[in-house]
């Protein structure tokens, strides 16, 4: 079985950039759906490597992804991606963080400063057309990249591994912020753990 991700914070601990009724209904619903259809479409390996949001169930959903098309494909997509999505975020009240270490650096070194990172990644988001994911994702080299994903993709697909991201789907923020997504991207700074990205970036 796969299962859906324990969230590392309380439901209210992200507001006001996500309120508690988004975060129920994108968690407890949308994600859980996502779960539930998986089940029904395919089985994870047995014995099962599966564990809370492990690299065990990463992994697999990885593979999946690398080895289906259609309903598995997306269903296990959009696993990942909120797995990863919802991991990277710490409570709103522990104040707002920046990138460290190799990550800061390299940041630094392809876009000159954090602030114009920034400015490109949301960019990327209100430009993405319809539902999709923006990633910051890392090449075997160490270099990174910002890319558009459209519906349930991840750049796993393009041999990158996946650091950061913003989901795009409307679901993530219209009870909050309705049309303007612009104003929801660049709210989410605020509650990006970076330590989390930071390990993904070195690991
Ligand atoms: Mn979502």
């Amino acid at each position: 079985m796969f299962t859906l991700v324990e969230l590392p914070y309380a439901m209210e601990a992200l507001e006001p950039v996500i309120s508690a009724q988004t975060l129920s209904f994108h968690h407890g619903k949308h994600l859980q759906a996502y779960v539930d259809n998986l089940n029904k479409l395919a089985s994870p390996p047995s014995p099962s490597p599966v564990g809370e949001g492990s690299n065990g169930e990463l992994g697999v959903l990885k593979e999946l992804m690398l080895h289906s098309e259609g309903a598995i494909f997306n269903n296990a997509g959009q696993i990942l991606n909120h797995e990863l999505y919802f991991t990277q975020f710490k409570p709103a009240g522990e104040g707002v963080q920046g990138p460290t270490g190799a990550l800061a650096a390299q940041i630094e070194k392809q876009w000159g400063s954090v602030e114009t990172f920034k400015a490109e990644f949301e960019a990327k988001g209100v430009g993405l057309f319809g539902s999709g994911w923006v990633w910051l994702s890392a090449d075997k080299d160490g270099s990174l990249v910002i890319t558009q994903e459209q519906g349930a993709s991840n750049p796993v697909v393009k041999g990158l591994k996946p650091l950061l991201t913003f989901d795009v789907w409307e679901h993530a923020y219209y009870l909050d912020y309705q049309n303007r997504r612009a104003a929801h991207l660049s709210a989410l700074w605020q509650i990006i753990d970076w330590s989390v990205i930071a390990a993904r970036y070195d690991k």
